[in-house]
């Protein structure tokens, strides 16, 4: 079976791709299942520069076709933050606290300014050096406290206007269809089997 290796450790990302891409016969291998990986710097400065870098850095040091993803959230009011910092915004992957962040930084800002948008980007990269980039957005308005349950992250504070609900309140079906990572996933999906078999 051919072999392509997602560049993350969350499971859940992990499942996602390999949802679509067992189907066409590629076992899709996590860094979590492999030894020596090494360590990955993220510090670009965009969402693209961000999983190139951790595209290239395994595709480099396991010579076989790697797919890496990064994400985050930017608002407006902000110029843009928390953007790549999402993750570790106010503590590394601390929702609870880059959530209260989020809020504090906002306090004076009135609803109408609170606009804001999730990204996603996608980067593809085989041995030889051949890409494919996707891209997803979706977007929204940060509200003044956390609503529903559901989804992780800034998904509690994030208010989608046209189902009147937060991300935390959709079923993961429900923001798969309208959200940033589902939007690149399945751009990326078009342009995969041409990637692949080119
Ligand atoms: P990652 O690159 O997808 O792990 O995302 C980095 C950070 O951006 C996460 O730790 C979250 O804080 C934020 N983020 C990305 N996607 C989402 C989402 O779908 N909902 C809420 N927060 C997200």
């Amino acid at each position: 079976m051919a072999k392509l290796i997602f560049a993350s450790k969350n499971e859940g990302k992990v499942r996602e791709f390999r949802e679509f891409l067992t189907p066409l016969g590629i076992e899709v291998v996590s860094l979590n299942e492999l030894d020596n990986v090494p360590a990955i710097i993220e510090d670009g400065t965009t969402f693209q520069e961000n999983a190139t870098i951790k595209a290239e850095t395994i595709a480099h040091a396991f010579g076989v076709p790697v797919v890496a993803e990064d994400a985050g959230l930017m608002v407006d009011a902000l110029n843009g933050a928390p953007g790549v910092y999402s993750a570790r915004y106010a503590g590394d992957h601390d929702d609870a606290a880059n959530n209260a962040k989020l809020l504090h930084e906002l306090e004076s800002t009135p609803d109408i300014d609170r606009t804001a948008s999730f990204h996603a980007v996608i980067v593809a990269i085989k041995p030889d050096g051949k890409r494919l980039v996707a891209a997803g957005k979706v977007d929204g308005r940060i509200l003044r406290e956390a609503r529903g349950e559901g989804g992780f992250g800034y998904d509690p504070l994030f208010y989608y206007e046209p189902f009147d609900k937060t991300l935390a309140e959709l079923t993961p079906a429900e923001k798969n269809e309208i959200s940033h990572r589902g939007a690149a996933l399945r751009e990326f999906m078009t342009e995969f089997k041409n990637w692949w078999e080119d």
